[in-house]
């Protein structure tokens, strides 16, 4: 059998943007992930569905015993034919034991690469707004563990305590009282300035800063835990000034219901305006076939959401037959979809609801006319109602089927986790959410849920559930606009 390659990559810091694109797309095509705690969650979704992950977990920060299980399993991976990645955090040769990984590689004659990675080092004191060098204070910065070797073998601080440079810790935390009475002990000042940052670049970074003299203490104080850089030197008090990185309002996480196909427009948006969407969809689209042979005699055609259009368009022969019906399309978002199919709608009532749609059309149209609502299974559009109300003779047809999924509760728990924000874009994803979970709330804690608009909050208030943000604008977007105001 031929061998699979390995791929040794480095994936930055933390924060999903700062992976490579070369990076990006090895894990995309890779049969296998092999990863440990520092990789985000958003990494690994970009592997193929049926791509194998295996989370070989706190060796590579702790230095510990699994290292060779790492070196094994690789090996073995690449021996049954897979394609496999070696995602790790950082840079895969600062502290990322890549070269025993790749030492294993060779002896077994695996081919492999080695894709470089934004290093924690330099980088997370760049998301705490501390340069490493700067002219003027720091010439050279130097990079070391803080973990001693398994022999009780340390660094010579006697000669690490005369550098001028910046110096920067990692897997500090835990020697931190070491490497200040060290440094001390040969001389550094004491008012030296520090800063410890712990998982930076991510939503939860935290900065603490003080000087030699204090940090113990501050340790003590903040319970700082790793993973954590500690950095000690004149640069730190650039952070003053320089501090830039909001992960308070950046990283909110936000949790998108609705239909996968249309998730990821949604997702996109929510990546544009700086938060993390994670997707979990409680509702699937399916398009029906639907008989439109006798379209002529309908002197209006209303449409009630974006999905309509498209499932119409599928079935629809020829699109000259519609060119003397006057076209109503329910909100912007429905009028962006008729406009990719080149037909501009004759108007848009100013409350994007099927009500007001269908008491619009009044204007375009003669007493006895056929009016036809292209709409779904579960839409809120009662025809009796507008017949008498308009003399109109209104029909509809079910141009899609909305299906709710039901979730597993472990997975929604997981799903859940850090999300800030949950979203619903419609009452039948929310009816889906509450019978995945059987109506028992109590996961939500302080999460946020933010509504698309009055018919789908009142749906969640009669399900027990508080509405934190309703949209101005009942479209995606115009949720996306409250929330981030
Ligand atoms: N190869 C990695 C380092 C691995 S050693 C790199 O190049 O960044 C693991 C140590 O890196 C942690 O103990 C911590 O000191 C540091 N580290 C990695 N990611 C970090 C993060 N997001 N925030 C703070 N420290 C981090």
């Amino acid at each position: 059998m031929k061998k699979g390659k390995a791929y040794i990559i480095g994936a930055g810091p933390g924060d999903f943007e700062l992976l490579t694109i070369k990076a990006k797309r090895i894990i995309e095509n890779s049969d296998c992930i092999v990863y440990d705690r520092l990789i985000s969650e958003d990494i690994l979704k970009l592997a193929k569905k049926d791509a194998e992950l295996i989370y070989l977990g706190k060796g590579n920060t702790e230095g510990g015993l699994i290292q060779d299980e790492i070196n094994e399993t690789l090996v073995k991976k690449c021996l049954d034919g897979k394609n496999v990645a070696r995602v790790k955090g950082g840079d895969p040769f600062v502290f990322g034991r890549g070269g025993e990984e790749i030492e294993a590689l060779v002896k077994n004659e695996i081919d492999f690469e080695v894709i470089p990675g934004i290093t924690s080092s330099i980088s997370v004191p760049a998301y705490a707004g501390i340069p490493v060098t700067h002219r003027g204070l720091a010439r050279s910065f130097h990079v070391f563990t803080g973990h001693t070797m398994e022999n009780g073998k340390w660094h010579n601080f006697e000669n690490i305590a005369k550098l001028e440079g910046t110096l920067v810790f990692l897997m500090g935390v835990k020697n931190l009282d070491l490497i200040v009475g060290d440094l001390i002990k040969f001389g550094k000042n004491s008012k030296t300035p520090v800063a410890i940052i712990e998982k930076g670049a991510t939503k939860n970074q935290r900065v603490t800063v003080g000087t030699l003299e204090n940090i113990l203490e501050l340790v003590e104080k903040n319970k700082i835990l790793p993973p954590a850089i500690t950095i000690i030197g004149e640069v730190v008090e650039l952070r003053e000034n320089f501090k830039w990185f909001k992960n308070d309002i950046l990283a909110k996480k936000i949790l998108v219901t609705r239909d996968k196909k249309q998730a990821k427009e949604m997702s996109d948006n929510i990546s544009k305006r700086g938060a993390i969407p994670v997707e979990l969809p409680f509702i699937e689209i399916e398009n029906l076939k639907i008989d439109l042979e006798s379209l002529k005699k309908y002197k209006a055609i209303l449409f009630n959401s974006p999905n309509g259009v498209n499932a119409f368009f599928e079935n629809l022969k020829d699109i000259r037959i519609l060119s003397n019906i006057k076209i109503g399309a329910v909100g912007v978002k429905t009028k962006e979809v008729l406009e990719n199919y080149k037909i501009i709608p004759d108007f848009i009532p100013e409350e994007y609801l099927v009500d007001r749609l269908a008491e619009e059309v009044v204007k375009f149209t003669n007493e006895n006319d056929n009016i036809l609502i292209v709409t779904s299974d579960i839409s809120p559009c009662n025809i009796e109602k507008y017949n008498s109300l308009y003399k109109r003779n209104y029909e509809k047809v079910v141009a899609y089927n909305t299906k709710k999924i039901k979730v597993d509760r472990e997975k929604i728990i997981e799903a859940l986790k850090d999300i800030d924000i949950i979203t619903f874009l419609s009452s039948s994803t929310v009816e889906a959410f509450y019978e995945s979970l059987d109506g028992d709330f109590f996961i939500l804690g302080d999460k946020k849920i933010a509504s698309i608009g009055p018919m789908t909050s009142e749906t969640i208030k009669r399900l027990g559930m508080k509405v934190s943000y309703e949209a101005e604008k009942y479209t995606a977007d115009g949720l996306l606009d409250i929330i981030f105001k």
